[in-house]
């Protein structure tokens, strides 16, 4: 509970109406052991501007005759004034629990991040480090070369750069590689990607003149052949993110497309979206290409995000030929779009730990939430029904059951993962759906905001991204507030 509660019209005790000459001057409140007493925790002019938007709130009221005199009390006026500061105080970015079933949840942030990157940030943060400094020679370094190494090891690429995120990345190579040229794709993968990322609009900002080719459904080796003409830049393939098309299709697989753009001595980019550095296969999860099985399929140029199966920070790597990432990094765009030292400081440690991957689904938060036991969540839902059930009263019927999670973030967009959670069916009177819609706001309205989804009548909470760590603090939280 706020130790300073809003004062209410309701508990002011009627003596009589205001008038304007009651207002206190703002030097009385200033002064006044209670405003000296705030003025010491946010300073004076702080405390000066809340009072004086309190003051002018209030006048208006007086002047109408709206106003008791018991509102104008100097203890009244400053306990208003503490409610605006408490107001501007409240985070505008707030934890909250992910309970969507979508892991990766690109509105939610995307990856949480290890301890390792954790720690290795608020170094980072609070101290000078060698960013663009050589240690050994003293000079001038790059502050690519702080995981370079790391992504050439992991990915066999020749050379690596990073950026502020893979759209940022895909744009750069574009720019670099096939300004005022063309580049070929095939329709199958103009993807939008959520958050207005389009390849023709990239393509089209990065100065490159993107040249469909097939259909929806079906592209063949001879679109690819035809359409290239002396202007060409690329060859590029999307990966379907967020989509599959299934049926009557063909699409031309890597080595096929890289090898047409060989004979022709053109490049291939792949722009692998989500990218993983791991067969997921080991751990029963969907089959994805990895980035070292594209640079080896022969694709010159790859792109992929920071953010999503790789389990880091926000950013864009780029790995491939030397040659054309020499290119890429001399742009002056890429200077535009460098990820600063808190990425860098955070991706170094995530990349580290692929270099064991038995214990990547122990270590790597994104891993170890997407391997999740569905017993372990079972037993979970088992132990937090009571509490939620209790929270809700009778109206709502909360049970335990299966539910499917997604991955997110254009992963495996239709592979689903058998997940385990709570649903909530309302059970009182009236209309059901916007009752359900008035909990999801309640929930959603709690000190730290429990974001579930509503589907089929009812509101889901997928317990996968709830980490048994944090069930005290979540339980914590539904015997504290009636959501
Ligand atoms: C997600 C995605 C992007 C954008 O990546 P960000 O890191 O979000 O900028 C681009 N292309 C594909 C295919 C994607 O899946």
């Amino acid at each position: 509970m706020n130790a300073h509660p809003c004062p209410t019209e309701a508990a002011a005790l009627a003596a009589r109406v205001a008038r304007a000459a009651d207002i206190p001057s703002l030097e009385r409140l200033l002064s006044s052991p209670e405003g000296q007493e705030l003025a010491g925790l946010f300073g004076r002019s702080r405390l000066a501007s809340a009072l004086r938007q309190v003051l002018e709130d209030m006048r208006g009221q007086v002047l109408a005759g709206e106003m008791q005199l018991a509102h104008l009390s100097v203890t009244n006026l400053l306990a208003q004034a503490r409610c605006h500061i408490d107001a501007q105080e409240k985070p505008r970015l707030r934890i909250v629990y992910n309970l969507t079933g979508t892991v990766l949840h690109t509105n939610l942030g995307r990856a949480l991040l290890p301890d390792e990157a954790v720690q290795a940030v608020v170094r980072a943060m609070t101290a000078p480090a060698n960013l663009e400094f050589n240690l050994e020679t003293g000079r001038r370094g790059d502050r690519d070369d702080l995981v370079e190494d790391l992504l050439r090891e992991l990915t066999g690429a020749e050379a690596a750069t990073v950026v502020n995120n893979n759209a940022a990345a895909v744009l750069l190579m574009l720019n670099t590689l096939a300004n005022r040229k063309e580049a070929i794709v095939s329709r199958g993968e103009l993807v939008e990607i959520g958050g207005a990322f389009r390849i023709p609009d990239i393509m089209h900002r990065a100065g490159a003149r993107l040249v469909e080719i097939g259909t929806t459904n079906r592209t063949h080796p001879a679109d690819y052949e035809d359409a290239i003409r002396p202007r060409t830049a690329l060859l590029m393939k999307v990966h379907c993110s967020n989509y599959a098309i299934t049926g009557f299709t063909r699409s031309v697989g890597l080595p096929q497309i890289a090898q047409i753009a060989r004979q022709h001595g053109l490049p291939t980019a792949v722009d692998l979206g989500s990218g993983t550095l791991v067969d997921l296969t080991q751990w029963g999860l969907p089959r994805e290409d990895t980035v070292r099985e594209t640079v080896e399929a022969g694709a010159d140029i790859v792109t992929f995000s920071g953010d999503k199966l790789l389990g880091g920070p926000q950013a864009g790597l780029i790995v491939g030929n030397a040659e054309l990432i020499r290119k890429i990094k001399k742009n002056p765009l890429k200077r535009a779009l460098r990820v600063g030292k808190l990425t860098l400081a955070a991706l170094e440690p995530v990349l580290a730990l692929y270099r064991s991957p038995e214990l990547l689904a122990d270590r790597l938060t994104t891993l170890r939430l997407l391997t999740r036991p569905q017993a372990q969540m079972r037993a979970q839902a088992e132990r937090l029904q009571p509490f939620l059930q209790r929270a809700l009263g009778d109206n709502y019927a909360v049970e335990s059951t299966a539910m499917f999670s997604q991955i997110g973030s254009g992963a495996l967009p239709i592979d689903q993962l058998p997940s385990y959670g709570l649903c909530v069916q309302y059970a009182g009177p009236g209309r059901s759906g916007r009752s359900l819609h008035k909990l999801e706001a309640r929930l959603r309205n709690l000190p730290r905001p429990v974001i579930g989804r509503i589907s089929q009548d009812a509101l889901w909470l997928d317990l996968r991204c709830l980490e048994e760590n944090d069930e005290p603090a979540f339980t914590a939280q539904l015997q504290a507030n009636t959501p």
